[in-house]
Formats: structure tokens, C-alpha cells, sequence
């Protein structure tokens, strides 16, 4: 007969738009290759089913990144695995039968981590349920590069890394060959199957037919100087002598919505779409000749699938820094803090050097990696596969573990 559908829990945080992103990547993936045989479920459990500090973590990460150093602080002292390791092992026998609870609920016979803080505890109750051998736990890691060390836990089935430079920390940190695969950086399957034309794009976002145009955002949160550069941009897009614009401008503020009010009351001399939280990025990016932003890597990854050279022009200390190198080594954009240096080199793309621009997208397109969230999801199902059938996982009443800690 038919096999039972399997129940696949993906454990995420909205800290960062990047990791729910990854998240419904790896879910709409799951649906498009292989329909009804999964039914996939993604969580944020801490928020669920815990109380301070970890229901709060969306709260005290946005906190921490507006205050840089605070995040630095905090991304660098808990890097040592001993301090991360006990931290955690409090935490998880404080919330264990929450956590326990809120796990089980989903009856998973797989479980897929898209965050750093979803290893340790996950794991451990996996083995408090007896379960390690056979529930698969895989991890999916959305940095690119300068990743945290709680992204790393031995007791993985698998760990899917974005590049070879994070399989290389893998390594270091103590995880098999056999436990690591390199295929990318999981990417809504949106962008990769999207095939409407710009110029087709651009009609249904009502956006100049012609001109240039220049994409400008930061990421889920719309943080780093987008205010400032937008103005710039206003500036030296706009050709004083011939009394045109030579180009136009999408800002993209995510879920920053003073920053929404206050760019819609300016003036423009070019012509500017301000928006809110935008559902269809692939839409977006598709229509536009390059991109501004910070150092997110859901953000990179998509702009390379789309071509677009990158401007830089911020990070978040720790997980994003390593994303800079990684955008500019490979020739496919450059970073700069400066507002008027970025919007510089956009009207200097946009007039004077067409050919930088055009040499700099085809180096994105050869890093842009669309099939990766595919190719992990099949991994994932060959592992299901060998496994055999996962019907009847014993999973128990929850009140019994507990006395364990
Ligand atoms: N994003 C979106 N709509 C918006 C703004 C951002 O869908 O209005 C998406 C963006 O396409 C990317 C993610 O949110 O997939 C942002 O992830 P990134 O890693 O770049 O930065 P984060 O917000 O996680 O710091």
C-alpha cells in the first residue's frame, strides 16, 4: 500500500528575514518534488513554547544588531564551544519539557534546523526520547561564510553548508566528511523557476520601460543607511545638465515602516517606488539592472540568481561580515559604507561604465547556485529512503523524561 505521509518539522526564528526565508524555501521545495509524500511543518518552537530568555530572541536579536557593538559582544564571547555548550545545556533543562512538548506535537520523522540555536537542545531531546537513531536531524546553514560554531553539532545526520569555506568550519569543528554536503544556499524555488521577462516585469510593477533601475534595500528589518543613500541616489541620478534622470530607484524597506513614511514624504527628481515587506522579491529583482543592501546572505544569494552586481554597503557583525569578501573576491560587487560613494557608482554604471556593470552580473550569475534548495531536499529524501519506512516512531508521553535532568 501507499507509504504514510512523513512529518517534517523545520525549526527557524524571525531573527532576520533570512532564516523564515530559507525556511519556506525548503518547504515549497519539498512540495514541488514530492507532493503528499511529506507534510512539512515550519516552527518557531522557542517562541511557542519556552519563556525568557528564548521566546524573546526575536526581540533581544533585533535589539542587539541596532546596537552593533552589544551583537558583537555577544556573537564573539559565546563562540567558544564550552561557553555556548553550558549555556545551552541550562536553558534546555530549564524549557526541556516545553521544548519536549512542542517537538513532539508535530510527530516528526524529520527534523530540518535553519538557525544557529536550533542544534543542542533539539538533539538532546531527541536523545531523552530515545529517538537519535530514529528521527533524522539535519541542519541547513544560511550564512555564507563567517557562520557561529552552535551552527556545528556532531550528532547531525547531515549538514547542508552554503559554501565550501563554511564546510571547511564544519570540518575544523569537529564534523565528518560524510556528515557534510556543499550544495548552496537554500533559495525560494520562486526565483529559480522564474522565467517573466523585464521588460514584462516592469509593466506589471508599473516601473519606467526604459530607464536603468537600481534596487535598494536591507534586508527583512530594512536596516543600514538606506535612508541616506536613497537621497543620494536622488542626487547623482538625476543629469542637471540635460535636466533628465538617467536612471530610477526601488527602495524596499522589509518591516521598517518609519523608514517607508519618511521616504515617501520626500521629493524626487527621478522616478522612486517606495515599499513595505514585499511578498514577491524574484518580481522585484528581476526587474531591476543591480542591487544595494547589506551583507544579508538570503539577500546575496537571490541577487546572484538574478544577476544583479551587489553594492555592499553594511553587515552585521560576526555571521555577515565573511559575506563581504565573498561578494567582492568574486567580482560580482563591491562594498561601501559611504551613501555617496554607492550612489556614485550606480550612476557611473548607469552612464559611463555599462561594461563594469555587464562584467559584474555575468560573475553573480556563475556564483548563483537556484537549484541548491532541490538538491537538499533530495538528499534529505534519499536519507528518508534509507531509513525505510518510519512508520510507528514511538513517540511517548512527555512527563517521563523529564525527571531525567
Ligand atoms: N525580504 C522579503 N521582502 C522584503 C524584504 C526582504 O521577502 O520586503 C526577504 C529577502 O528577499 C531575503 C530575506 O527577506 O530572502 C532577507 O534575508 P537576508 O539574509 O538578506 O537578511 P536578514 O533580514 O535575514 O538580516
Amino acid at each position: 500500500g501507499a507509504e504514510r505521509t512523513k512529518n517534517v518539522l523545520i525549526l527557524m526564528s524571525d531573527t532576520g528575514g533570512g532564516h523564515r526565508a530559507s525556511a519556506e524555501a525548503i518547504k515549497d521545495a519539498f512540495r514541488l518534488e514530492f507532493g503528499d509524500e511529506y507534510r512539512v511543518f515550519v516552527k518557531d518552537v522557542w517562541k511557542e513554547y519556552t519563556g525568557w530568555p528564548l521566546n524573546n530572541m526575536e526581540r533581544s536579536y533585533k535589539f542587539m544588531v541596532k546596537h552593533v557593538q552589544l551583537w558583537k559582544v555577544a556573537f564573539h564571547s559565546t563562540s567558544p564551544r564550552w561557553i555556548h555548550s553550558v549555556y545551552l545545556a541550562a536553558i534546555a533543562a530549564y524549557y526541556a519539557k516545553e521544548v519536549e512538548a512542542g517537538l513532539m506535537e508535530y510527530k516528526p520523522d524529520i527534523i530540518i534546523s535553519v538557525h544557529p540555536l536550533m542544534q543542542h537542545i533539539p538533539l538532546w531531546v531527541l536523545k531523552w526520547q530515545g529517538l537519535q537513531k530514529k528521527v533524522i536531524f539535519v541542519t541547513v546553514i544560511t550564512d555564507l561564510n563567517t557562520c557561529h560554531p552552535t551552527w556545528f553539532h556532531p550528532g547531525v545526520n547531515r549538514c547542508y553548508c552554503p559554501s565550501q569555506e563554511v564546510a571547511k568550519r564544519a570540518l575544523v569543528d569537529g564534523l565528518e566528511e560524510s556528515q557534510i554536503r556543499v550544495f548552496g544556499l537554500p533559495i525560494r524555488p520562486s526565483f529559480a523557476r522564474a522565467v517573466i521577462s523585464k521588460d514584462q516585469l516592469r509593466k506589471e510593477l508599473e516601473m519606467d520601460p526604459e530607464l536603468p533601475a537600481v534596487l535598494l534595500m536591507g534586508g527583512g528589518e530594512g536596516m543600514g543607511p538606506v535612508k541616506e543613500t536613497a537621497r543620494a541616489l536622488g542626487e547623482s541620478l538625476f543629469d542637471k545638465e540635460l535636466g533628465k534622470p538617467i536612471g530610477q530607484l526601488i527602495v524596499i524597506c522589509g518591516r521598517n515602516k518609519n523608514l517607508v513614511s519618511t521616504l515617501e514624504s520626500d521629493e524626487w527628481n527621478i522616478p522612486v517606488k517606495v515599499r513595505g515587506f514585499e511578498t514577491q522579491m524574484e518580481k522585484w529583482m528581476g526587474s531591476c539592472d543591480c542591487i544595494i543592501t547589506k551583507a544579508g546572505p538570503g539577500t546575496i544569494a537571490e541577487a546572484l540568481i538574478r544577476g544583479l552586481p551587489i553594492i555592499l554597503n553594511d553587515y552585521i557583525p560576526g555571521q555577515e561580515k565573511g559575506n563581504v569578501p565573498y561578494v567582492v573576491d568574486n567580482g560580482a560587487g563591491v562594498f561601501t559604507r559611504s551613501p555617496k560613494e554607492t550612489a556614485r557608482i550606480v550612476a557611473e554604471w548607469f552612464s559611463t561604465k555599462p561594461d563594469e556593470l555587464k562584467r559584474m552580473s555575468e560573475n553573480a550569475l556563475k556564483l548563483a547556485q537556484p537549484e541548491a534548495v532541490f538538491d537538499i531536499v533530495k538528499d534529505i529524501h534519499d536519507l528518508a529512503c534509507q531509513r525505510g519506512p518510519l512508520a510507528n516512531i514511538p513517540y511517548m508521553l512527555t512527563s517521563s523524561f523529564t525527571s531525567i535532568i
